[in-house]
């Protein structure tokens, strides 16, 4: 069927911004959660803010859905276009606008990868620090939209400490410049409103981003450990004793396994029950004592070994298995849930094993690597997605899981985001005048609801759910 709108926006992107044909369009079905899929009408491709602000004017007109698409690295169904309508793609605005040394800024066009970032602004010293384990393939937009962390946001913050400034253009096709922010903004504080927005009040066009100095000294240290349990508390601990490494990740024997079989093979050791990969930055006197606090820390909780990076390239590797964790657990089955939900950091040890416990009850097979740091935990489950009861048990356990977290004191997404795997979950942890809030603010900035509708905030009240069983706490569970 011909679309009323696709003529008028050939005339603003031509024809390689747009992709019409079906079997390109089924690039666009999904993001990384690939058990909801819906093909868009369309997947327009703007070049800057003046062609995507022309783009959303016409697609204002004919009251046509938007949905933002960065590079579809999202795990939580944030890009799928589940009511339809256009797929806003940001692949081909990747320019580096413009690296200020001097004030350590970059302004960068939405699309660039976030790995790219940090590429071109070493040979000034300096880096992007959030550092998803994707970095190699999202884009800084999705990160802006989905507020995401990675390993060294333990010591640097998520993305919202990192951006300074941006453009976005409304769902109407108003441009919103907010990239002459100072510190603190005049009026409302409209970047902290719309960095983990999920795509809902816009595209982001550019981002101004903080880059931070390479640091004098660096030390990565593996920690083995004879139980998952062990390393849970050593990471506990170290966050009592005010240990400050830059990174604290967690990954279990299944990992470990999948890992040692995969490309992203690091050297870990095969017979660990579970490994810890600290970082250490600073000047060479700050990481020395960290380095030695940590180790003294890590053998008091019973670690079976202690390595340290050799040198930059042992270091890579040592980061390459733990960043290629995901894709390593295809060894293990053709699926894979990436749950991705925080427990307070005095209670992973007992979460930890609530999550495995919920999975194996279902006879399905967990593993874990996660923000440790952070309590930022991804039980990860693989799974067959041809097997419909697999699949059913696959999205009780993660819900579960959520619950447990969120009654425990935890939260249920913490760098993923909520997009359409967890939108229904949100009543569990909001009560309808909080969702109520939410919606006012989204329709401030728009009204029609157009902008990735079917997203975050559950469509229908939460009252009209039905009411969750009581999880059972404990050990009566
Ligand atoms: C192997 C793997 C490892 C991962 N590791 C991490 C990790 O360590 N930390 C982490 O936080 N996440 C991680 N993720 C999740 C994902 O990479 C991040 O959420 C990332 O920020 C998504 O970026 P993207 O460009 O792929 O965005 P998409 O997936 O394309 O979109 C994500 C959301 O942002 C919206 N969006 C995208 N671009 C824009 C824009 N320009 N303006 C407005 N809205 C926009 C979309 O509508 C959607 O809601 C991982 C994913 C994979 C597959």
């Amino acid at each position: 069927m011909a679309l009323p709108y696709l003529e008028e926006l050939r005339a603003i992107v031509g024809d390689a911004g747009l992709v019409t044909d079906r079997a390109g369009r089924l690039a666009y079905e999904s993001d990384a959660l690939s058990l909801e899929k819906q093909l868009p009408e369309l997947v327009v491709l703007p070049l800057d803010t003046a062609q995507a602000s022309a783009v959303m004017r016409v697609l204002s007109k004919h009251g046509v859905p938007i949905v933002p698409r960065g590079a579809g690295t999202g795990l939580a169904g944030g890009a799928t276009p589940v009511a339809g309508g256009v797929s806003l793609s940001t692949a081909r605005m990747r320019e580096i606008l413009e690296i200020d040394p001097v004030g350590r800024t970059a302004r960068v066009q939405a699309g660039v990868v976030n790995a790219e970032l940090t590429r071109r602004a070493a040979p000034h010293d300096l880096f992007y620090a959030p550092d998803p384990s994707s970095q190699a393939a999202c884009t800084l937009g999705g990160n802006v939209a989905n507020n995401s962390g990675g390993p060294h946001c333990f010591k640097h913050g998520a993305t919202t400490r990192h951006v300074l400034g941006m453009i976005v253009v409304d769902a109407d096709g108003e441009v919103i410049d907010l990239s002459h922010q100072g510190p603190d903004p005049d009026g409302f504080d409209l970047i902290g409103l719309i960095v983990g927005s999920e795509g809902m009040f816009g595209l982001v066009t550019e981002v101004t981003l903080k880059l931070v100095p390479i640091p004098d000294a660096t030390e990565t240290i593996l920690a083995v450990f004879p139980s998952l349990d062990s390393a849970c508390d050593t990471v506990t601990e170290a966050i009592a004793r005010r240990l400050e490494p830059s990174a604290i990740e967690i990954l279990d024997e299944l990992t470990i396994d999948a890992v040692e079989r995969s490309v992203f093979a690091a050297g870990y050791p095969r017979e660990a029950k579970a490994v810890l990969l600290l970082e250490c930055e600073g000047s060479a006197a700050e990481v020395e004592a960290t380095s030695a606090d940590l180790t003294e820390l890590c053998q008091e909780h019973g670690c079976l070994e202690i390595r340290t990076a050799r040198d930059d390239a042992d270091r890579r590797r040592l980061w390459a298995g733990r960043k290629g964790a995901f894709g390593a657990m295809g060894r293990i089955a053709p699926d894979l849930y990436v749950a991705d939900v925080v427990a307070p950091r005095t209670r992973l040890r007992e979460i930890v094993r609530i999550a495995t416990d919920i999975c194996h009850e279902r006879g399905l097979k967990v593993s874990n690597v996660f923000h440790a740091g952070d309590g930022n935990l991804h039980p990860n489950i693989s799974y067959d997605r041809r097997d419909t009861d697999e699949v059913r048990r696959v999205l009780e356990a993660g819900e579960l899981i959520m619950r447990a977290c969120i009654e425990r004191g935890g939260s249920l997404t913490g760098e993923h985001g909520v997009g359409l795997e967890k939108q229904e979950h949100m009543c569990h942890l909001f009560d309808e005048s909080d969702l109520d809030a939410m919606r006012r603010a989204r329709e401030a900035l728009d009204p029609d609801l157009r902008m990735n509708p079917g997203k975050m905030i559950p469509i229908r009240g939460c009252r009209e759910m039905r009411t969750p069983e009581p999880m059972p706490q404990g050990d009566d569970r």
